[in-house]
């Protein structure tokens, strides 16, 4: 493995995932639904794959129709208007998303801001292009995690190119809100700063909204969207992401996304397009859904005795251990199947500061409601 990977093993999903099947857990670990998507979804795709749409490589930007789905939706959702051919790209995923935006976007040694915990794909994408990576936390106070916006601003340096941002995030559930937004914007502007944004989990806010920062007076020219069919739809293994931005920088990341996969998914990109024009009523209904199972699993994890930091979005909920005697997240973690039956990963990986993560662990609750109550019971045994 290069110097640049060399920090990176495997990754705590797959450690954590592996595990859980080893010792017959539930697994609160990786953030996967338990039920798929839409059967009409799921049907779309077996139609492209019988029709043929899809089974020969797809254009390299994405098929036409996902392509003015996909800005049919930015359109619908926040008003923002992309051109499908010349503002919006289809990739594999947002993690292929995010790595070629790094690539197309960053010189070597360039500064990239990142709020800390961050999802563990970036810092290996900031690696892979030879940036640096600058992390700004988000501090736990009063039951959720907040921004502090001079950290910010004092953390810009003429070396910083981009703000990676993700809102809602992963893994704290915090939903930045328009002040806090609209001040990132004006610092972007004020120092001439790209912003990548990973909007994957934008449909599943339960508190506040979801405002893409591509909203903001002057940010349209300067910002990338991504997002994902994976966490919208149910579907996280057919790895359909996009991009939305300007000219400019969607070519861009084109320019490295076509080096990485070229093109990807086929049948799945004709069923996505499907998908997102789905009525509203999806939405919202699956925003629903999980909403009731965010308040099952805090209140099961409370009862159980965690230090709960509600999440106003995402399917994560982040806990503090220290109430039950423990301080060592990765040692809980691994401790937790043999003693419960129950995976779920520690905070710490997404933090370049480890010791700020050190006893906070996360769970997923995308699961069936029967799922989520057991894997309460288990932890309640626990105390
Ligand atoms: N960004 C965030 C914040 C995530 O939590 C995830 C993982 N689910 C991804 C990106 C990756 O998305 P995809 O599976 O579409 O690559
Ligand atoms: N995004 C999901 C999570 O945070 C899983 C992603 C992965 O397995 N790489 O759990």
């Amino acid at each position: 493995l290069n110097r640049r990977l060399a920090e990176f093993g495997t990754t705590i999903f797959a450690e954590m995932s592996a595990l859980a099947l080893s010792t017959g857990s539930i697994n609160l670990g990786q953030g996967f639904p338990d039920t798929d998507g839409p059967e009409e979804i799921r049907e779309a795709a077996v139609r492209a794959l019988r029709d043929g749409r899809g089974n020969q490589y797809p254009p390299g930007p994405g098929v036409p129709e996902l392509r003015a789905a996909i800005a049919g939706h930015q359109q619908r959702y926040y008003g923002l208007g992309y051109d499908p051919d010349s503002e919006v790209l289809v990739t594999a995923g947002a993690t292929e998303a995010v790595a070629a935006a790094l690539l197309a976007l960053l010189e070597p040694g360039d500064e990239v801001i990142a709020l800390e915990p961050y999802y563990d794909s970036y810092a290996a994408g900031i690696a892979l292009a030879g940036g640096v990576r600058v992390p700004v936390t988000l501090r736990p106070a009063d039951g959720s995690y907040h921004l502090d916006l001079d950290e910010l601003r004092a953390a810009v340096t003429p070396r910083t190119r981009l703000i990676l941002l993700n809102t809602p995030h992963n893994p704290t559930g915090t939903v930045l809100t328009r002040e806090e937004l609209a001040a990132i914007a004006e610092l972007a502007c004020e120092r001439d700063l790209l912003v990548v944004t990973d909007e994957v989990y934008e449909h599943l806010v339960f508190d506040g909204e979801h405002i893409p920062v591509a909203c903001f007076p002057g940010m349209r020219e300067r910002t990338v969207s991504i997002s994902s069919a994976g966490k919208t739809f149910s579907f996280t293994g057919w790895k359909v992401g996009w991009v939305t931005g300007a000219p400019e920088l969607v070519t861009a990341v084109r320019s490295a996304k076509q080096y990485l996969t070229y093109v990807s998914a086929g049948p799945f990109q004709h069923a996505v397009a499907e998908a997102l024009r789905l009525p509203d009523s999806y939405f919202t209904a699956l925003r629903e859904d999980l909403r009731g199972k965010r308040d099952l699993l805090v209140d099961g994890l409370t009862e159980a005795g965690f230090a709960v930091y509600r999440p106003a979005g995402t399917y994560f909920v982040t806990t503090d251990i220290r109430p039950l005697g423990f301080d060592d997240g990765f040692a809980f973690c691994r401790a937790l199947p043999e003693r419960c039956g129950v995976v779920a990963v520690p905070t710490a990986v997404f933090y370049d500061h480890r010791e700020q993560g050190a006893p906070f662990v996360r769970f997923a609750f995308c699961k069936r409601r029967s799922v989520l109550s057991e894997a309460s019971a288990r932890l309640k045994a626990l105390g």
